[in-house]
């Protein structure tokens, strides 16, 4: 499956906040054998947020997470944003409803909020496009979302990046494991890094490829650092299969292709 992480809010593009939901949305995407393929911050501007995720869609994109974007204000404006892609209407989502609830009157039980009101601010958490399944949030007060239409899936996370991990934890990665497990797309990877004793990224750029290409289900990238005589670099290899053993399996004939012609090379070097 090949997905796209947009990030959306001001403060990103302001150099206010660094975007690192995004990247590690990204590491663990990959780890479950999602390949992103697109990564964006947009500005809290409802047609842009729109355009981004049309953009996206345009792209055959099958996973599109958003992150940031849900609170009570004003500003928070991603899932009109995703209403007017899907043209789906918004709806008072009665789950999603309880769930603010209850979160506001756990919080005012611990005398953190003044009132358990449902006041309109915190009921427009609880608008969401027709049909979404509101999920559950239990580190802040806005849920998240997840939309599924035909073989997309939409997910919406809030921004704070420890509600963001928690509802990913806890909610879409197990989801997305059972959806990929049905498409029979579900991908294990594993990976390693290996010291190839080049100091020279252009002499070892070609083995590298060389052997990423001889095989299935590998990736290999050189992780350059500057030159220099004491310069040693490393190389990250990664290999997916369809459980960790195959995984595995294929880690190992790829290190060991990687190894044998670092040392041919050596050999001709010397
Ligand atoms: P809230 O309920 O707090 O309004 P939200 O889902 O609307 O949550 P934002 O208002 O967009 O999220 O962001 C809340 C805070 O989370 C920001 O002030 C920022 O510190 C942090 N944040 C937002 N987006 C990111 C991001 N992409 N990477 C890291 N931190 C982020
Ligand atoms: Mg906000």
């Amino acid at each position: 499956m090949k997905g796209a992480i947009v990030a959306v809010g001001r403060e990103i593009l302001t150099g206010k906040t660094l975007d690192t939901n995004s990247h590690w949305l990204a590491g663990e995407l990959m780890a479950n054998g999602i390949r992103v393929k697109r990564i964006c911050a947009v500005d809290d501007v409802l047609k842009e947020i729109a355009q981004e995720l049309s953009h996206c869609f345009s792209l055959g994109l099958k996973l599109i997470i958003t992150t940031g974007g849900l609170g009570p204000t004003e500003d928070d404006m991603t899932l009109t944003a995703w209403s007017h892609v899907l043209g789906r209407d918004m709806v008072l989502n009665p789950q999603a409803l309880e769930m603010v609830r209850s979160t506001y009157q756990g919080l005012y039980q611990m005398g953190f909020v003044d009132t358990p009101e449902m006041t309109l601010q915190r009921e427009k958490m609880a608008w969401m496009p027709q049909g979404s399944q509101p999920l559950p949030n239990l580190v802040g007060a806005a849920p998240a979302m997840l939309i599924r239409e035909g073989d997309r899936i939409m997910v919406a996370l809030p921004g704070v990046p420890r509600e963001m991990k928690a509802i990913f934890y806890e909610e879409v990665r197990p989801f997305l494991i059972e959806a990929l497990r049905e498409r029979g797309e579900r991908l294990v990877m594993v990976e390693e890094v290996i010291q190839s004793g080049f100091n020279d990224e252009s002499h070892l750029g070609p083995l590298v490829r060389k052997v990423m290409e001889s095989m299935e289900g590998v990736y290999l990238k050189t992780l350059a650092t500057h030159f220099g005589p004491d310069v040693d670099l490393a190389v990250r290899v990664e290999a997916w299969g369809r459980d960790e053993e195959e995984a595995r399996d294929r880690l190992k004939k790829v290190v060991d292709a990687l190894k044998k012609g670092l040392e041919e090379a050596g050999d001709v070097g010397d």
